[in-house]
């Protein structure tokens, strides 16, 4: 299936305050999304909508083909916050039992990990290349390295998506530049597809394929290799109400929604 997230003229409003207007847009698999737009133009909003946090007001959300009311495949979409977690040193769950954690739902009242799961636990370690930190309590690691277990803790389901909300914040640059690549590993050699809110240029100008702009309850969606960023900052400085970057006006042939 190629298009594995559809949205189909959605509304959504928090109380009278209308955040997103009948916005249209399809994510195919694979892609690397970024969502940009200042803040309060919806990025959080569509991305809780999209994980199933927030329900619509108006309008359809479709993941892996099945309307959002009634899918079931929970554990094939990854969501990283905003917030790296705030364990301090003393927090007793080590990297196994964080990661571990996630599988007891479907190991049910046998909480004792197989060997199987063990062999499983080690090869998403080594996917985020963080195999040395197994037996490390979770506080101890820095805020990069800890955003890294929480990725290899949703890997761990074999998601098809991952969605993350600015996972960055706070964490430095050296540490940023390593997630990145992670990141890029897994869309290229796993498949999975990304989706990240982020104002970072280099995911903007490197990674992602696809670029969706909030601005004034809409969304439009671009190709990557066609959206030019500076302009956009500059058609957006001083302005958050004017949020189509101008050579979307005089090309007119990005996809609106
Ligand atoms: P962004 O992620 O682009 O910064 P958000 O999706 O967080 O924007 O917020 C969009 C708008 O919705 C903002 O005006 C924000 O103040 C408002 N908002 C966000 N969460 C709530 C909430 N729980 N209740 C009421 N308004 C909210």
């Amino acid at each position: 299936m190629s298009q594995i997230i559809k949205v189909k003229n959605l509304s959504f409003n928090y109380e009278d305050k209308y955040v997103l207007k009948n916005i249209s847009l399809d994510i195919n698999k694979g892609d690397f999304v970024a969502f940009i737009g200042p803040n309060g133009s919806g990025k959080s909003t569509l991305l809780k909508l999209l994980i199933g946090d927030l329900k619509a007001t108006k309008g359809r959300i479709e993941l892996l083909g099945e309307p959002i009311k009634s899918f079931k495949e929970w554990d094939k979409v990854g969501y990283i916050s905003q917030k790296v977690r705030d364990f301090n040193s003393s927090f007793p769950a080590t990297v196994k039992e964080i990661i571990g954690a996630a599988l007891y739902q479907q190991m049910g009242l046998f909480k004792v990990l197989s060997k199987k799961l063990e062999t499983k636990i080690d090869r998403v370690l080594e996917l985020v290349d963080m195999s040395d930190y197994k037996y490390q309590k979770i506080g101890e690691l820095s805020g990069g390295q800890q955003q890294r277990i929480f990725i290899a803790r949703t890997l761990i389901t074999d998601p098809e998506m991952i969605f993350l909300d600015e996972p960055l914040v706070g964490v430095d640059a050296k540490s940023q530049d390593d997630f990145y690549q992670l990141l890029s590993k897994l869309n290229k050699e796993l498949g999975i597809t990304i989706v990240m809110i982020s104002h970072d240029i280099y995911v903007i100008s490197d990674q992602a394929n696809k670029i969706l702009c909030f601005g004034d309850g809409k969304v439009f969606s671009h190709a990557a290799d066609e959206f030019d960023y500076i302009s956009y900052l500059n058609q957006i400085k001083g302005d958050n109400s004017t949020l189509i970057p101008k050579h979307q006006h005089q090309r007119g042939d990005s996809e609106c929604c």
